[in-house]
């Protein structure tokens, strides 16, 4: 007899554990607590980019929705090996050894997304994005090249088509408030008085990044002010219902994804609007210019690393300025440079001939310190190296407190702009600890019958930020695995 699965939640962990579950024989039915418009949680928020290791571009091309790209003969993909991708991730673990949870990630990166391409999911090359022309050749930095076939949006149609023709059921509205435990063991859920019974429950609700006092108990008082990039529905319920019935809690729960964002964003990511204004509140150039605070001083190395490796720690970083907010400077030499979203009609910023002029319009910050920090940046800046936004330039400050290490260039250029900025929390890195079947573990790190989890709500998975695209990897990842696992 074929096994009774529930999940909760309906973003890209659970339609992956869905599909696996469905490809195993179960009937497998999704409660999801959005609307039909949000549904698909934070997934639909997305672009979609999916970080995995490849050896050569030639593994790219079959996962492809056009192979035929005229620009792909002049594309140079580069390889992504698995110790680039394991390399990225120590990058951001503070000292601490790969875990248990991204060797899987790794490990099973490339297999996950040709499985999804085998359910029909097709990806295109990140050229806008992720790749600059060089000599006539568009060159993709930093390993990350894929993006599912119409953004966020598009992977969670396209999984979900592929959910739905392999006989799977979801209801909207249908918000799971309860475990059903019993005996040890997890024999169903409630939504509200309901109760539904099944063999096995797929926890895939998200994290805890839209529950602000959750945000205030775990990551600290700063956070009660952050605007969340994306659903308002990741509260931390699935987590709360685990860690209930005696799960273990495990990663950081003091860790979060956060980015640099408009500063008059509302206080959720906007799916009511159009896939270009939805991303127009994210503002990640910070490396093509400078970042000031209210007090008018710099306050981290803009230039740090390529971007990918820097934006979801630099969002914290300025929540945590004074007033919680800062001012991303840059002048006209790279105004083509800056991605579309600095562009749109709503994107906030004030505009100045000179930097006087600039300086003059930017509100709540000290005006002579700001003054000071851009004549002391722009003397600092080394001439002879030449700028190169495909490389490492090493184009950097001498003699700074706080150094820009790559494409540094003066700030001397008009018109000037500048670009109020606040974080915004993406996703929270504290959740709980499975096994390799996807199981739940307890206290004791014994497996809770009948109990499994996938996606934002696997801790153990980041620490300190993460190489961008690795999120919805990791939901497809651990998804299949505990899709897989619960009809073991
Ligand atoms: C603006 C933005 C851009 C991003 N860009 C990228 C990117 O390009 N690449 C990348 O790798 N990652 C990106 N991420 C991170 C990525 O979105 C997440 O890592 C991933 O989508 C999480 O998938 P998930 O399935 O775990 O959660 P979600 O997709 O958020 O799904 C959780 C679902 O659970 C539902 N739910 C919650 N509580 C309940 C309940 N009690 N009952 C029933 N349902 C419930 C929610 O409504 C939601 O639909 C981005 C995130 C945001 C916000």
């Amino acid at each position: 007899m074929s096994k009774k699965i529930v999940i909760v939640g309906s973003g890209n962990a659970a339609l992956s554990a869905g599909i696996a579950s469905l490809e195993k024989g179960a009937e497998v039915t999704i409660y999801e607590k959005a609307n039909k418009i949000l549904a698909g949680g934070n997934t639909k928020y997305t672009a979609g980019a999916m970080r995995f290791s490849y050896e050569n571009g030639d593994q790219l091309i079959g996962l492809l929705d056009n192979p035929n790209d005229e620009r792909i003969k002049n594309t140079n993909f580069g390889s992504y090996t698995q110790e680039n991708f394991k390399n990225d991730l120590l990058n951001f673990n503070d000292g601490r050894p790969l875990s248990w949870e991204q060797e899987i990630l790794v490990s099973k990166s490339l297999e996950t997304i040709q499985w999804l391409s085998s359910h029909n999911v097709k990806f295109e090359p990140i050229y806008s994005r992720q790749s600059f022309l060089k000599e006539g050749k568009h060159i993709f930095w930093g390993g990350l090249t894929l993006a599912s076939e119409n953004e966020g949006v598009g992977l969670f149609n396209q999984e979900l088509t592929a959910f739905l023709s392999l006989g799977g059921k979801i209801f909207y509205e249908s918000p799971v408030t309860d475990l059903v435990f019993k005996n040890n063991k997890v024999r169903g859920v409630y939504l509200g008085v309901e109760k539904i019974e099944a063999d096995a429950i797929i926890l895939a609700s998200g994290g805890f990044e839209a529950n602000e006092e959750l945000r205030k108990t775990f990551i600290g008082d700063d956070w009660i002010k952050a605007k969340v990039r994306g659903t308002p529905h990741n509260t931390g319920d699935g987590l709360k219902m685990a860690l209930e019935i005696g799960a273990v809690k495990h990663g950081l729960y003091d860790g979060c994804h956060a980015t640099p964002m408009d500063l008059f964003m509302k206080d959720f990511g906007g799916l009511d609007l159009e896939p270009k204004e939805r991303k127009n509140y994210r503002k990640i150039c910070y490396f093509l210019g400078i970042m000031v605070n209210a007090k008018g001083k710099r306050f981290l190395d803009e230039g740090k690393n390529f971007r990918n490796y820097t934006y979801a720690q630099y969002g914290r970083k300025v929540l945590e300025q004074p007033g919680h907010f800062a001012w991303q400077i840059f002048d006209s030499k790279v105004f083509d440079l800056l991605y579309e979203e600095y562009r749109f009609n709503d994107a906030h910023f004030v505009e100045g001939k000179s930097i006087d002029e600039l300086i003059s319009k930017m509100d709540d910050i000290d005006k002579n310190e700001a003054k000071k920090t851009i004549a002391e940046y722009n003397k600092a800046v080394d001439l002879k190296t030449v700028f190169d936004p495909t490389v490492l330039d090493g184009k950097s400050t001498r003699n700074l407190l706080i150094k820009k290490s790559n494409w540094a260039q003066r700030i001397d250029e008009g018109p000037f702009r500048a670009f109020p900025v606040t974080g915004g929390i993406t996703f929270t890195y504290g959740g709980l600890k499975i096994n390799e079947n996807g199981s739940v573990l307890d206290t004791n790190n014994k497996p809770i019958s009948g109990l499994y989890a996938c996606g934002e709500l696997v801790g153990g998975v980041f620490f300190n930020g993460y190489p961008g695209g690795s999120g919805l990897t990791s939901g497809a990842v651990f998804g299949r695995m505990a899709g897989y696992g619960a009809n073991q």
